[in-house]
């Protein structure tokens, strides 16, 4: 067990994850993601930024209505980029939660939304369906009870009674399943739940929204590769800057390399791989996207860091212009 040791300067808590924060993936092309993430999948685009790292590329984010952390995927937008290639090491699958008696509705709605190897199948004896968005990502829907209270983008497509309801899990493909479990389970709490077939299921608490890491455990050595249509890292919620502190010192004491805490704006960041080599972040809860812009403006408007305000004229011209989904308003 972790084993956390006394500060000088602080009481110690034992930090916690309260599960999964955003996932995000990487996209060739900013306005076909837009155009499938809220027109197809009825998310709403909750904010328009770049890639800090990077700031010659979109960073896009999708949510509920207020893209609360457990439902927020996210893409850097690569334009032209290459597809990469889903290894070992990596985010297999990106799950989200949808109501029981949901999966007949969305088969017929992403038929010639631009979903591709849109397949029926069960886990777990859940009614599932997976199918890839269209740079080829990995997807699924779950029928599941345990859904985010209903917190809906009033402009979506899809009717309240299907609407996606963050996510229930990803799958990481792994060759031991020890590796990320030296995190989930010694680290974060997760416990296993379930196995099904090549599939280990860890849970966070009994069951909940975004409390579910599904572990793919394969004899292949499928080198990952980073690009279009993969995830590019995971990133579980921690409550506040104060346990992300514990965890950053409790990662480093145990000889891992970690980030440093990097201001994402709308959350707080440190990053760090899994034994088995899934990039994992482990971000704050707040402030939230209603930082510098109001719930009913959210998306509207390309959103830079101050940092790079400066730039904005050098960035717009960089970037591919895009139309935002309207109309707008939460
Ligand atoms: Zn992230």
């Amino acid at each position: 067990m972790t084993t956390a040791t006394a500060s000088t300067s602080s009481p110690r808590v034992q930090p916690t994850v309260g599960g999964l924060h955003h996932v995000t993936a990487i996209t060739a092309d900013a306005q076909r993601n837009i155009d499938f993430y809220t027109g197809a999948l009825g998310l709403r685009l909750v904010k328009v930024t770049v890639n800090y790292d990077d700031p010659s590329s979109y960073h896009l984010y999708y949510g509920d209505g207020l893209g609360r952390p457990g439902t927020v995927m996210t893409f850097f937008a690569w334009p032209h980029g290459r597809p990469g290639r889903t290894g070992v090491g990596q985010v297999s699958e990106t799950a989200l939660g949808i109501p029981v008696g949901g999966r007949n509705y969305w088969q017929q709605r992403l038929a010639g939304a631009g979903a591709t190897e849109i397949e029926q199948s069960s886990r777990f004896d859940s009614p599932i369906l997976t199918f890839r968005d269209p740079d080829g990502l990995a997807l699924s829907l779950v029928e599941t009870p345990d859904l985010a209270d209903l917190h809906r983008w009033h402009h979506s497509e899809v009717p309240a009674e299907w609407a996606i309801r963050g996510f229930h899990s990803v799958a990481l493909l792994e060759n031991d399943n020890a590796d990320p479990a030296a995190i989930l389970v010694d680290r974060f709490g997760y416990h296993q739940a379930a196995i099904d077939g090549a599939r280990v299921r860890y849970v966070l608490g009994q069951t909940g929204v975004a409390r579910t890491v599904d572990v793919v455990v394969t004899d292949a050595q499928t080198l990952p590769a980073t690009g279009a249509g993969q995830v590019h890292h995971v990133a579980f919620r921690t409550p506040d800057d104060e346990q992300q502190q514990h965890w950053l010192e409790l990662l480093l004491k145990e000889g891992r390399r970690v980030s440093p805490v990097m201001n994402r704006d709308y959350f707080h960041s440190i990053y760090f791989r899994e034994p088995g080599g899934v990039l994992f972040e482990i971000a704050t809860e707040g402030p939230g996207f209603t930082l510098n812009e109001p719930a009913e403006a959210l998306g509207t408007h390309l959103m830079l860091p101050q940092g790079l305000e400066s730039q904005r004229s050098a960035i717009e011209a960089s970037v591919p212009a895009i139309r935002f989904p309207g109309p707008m308003g939460p």
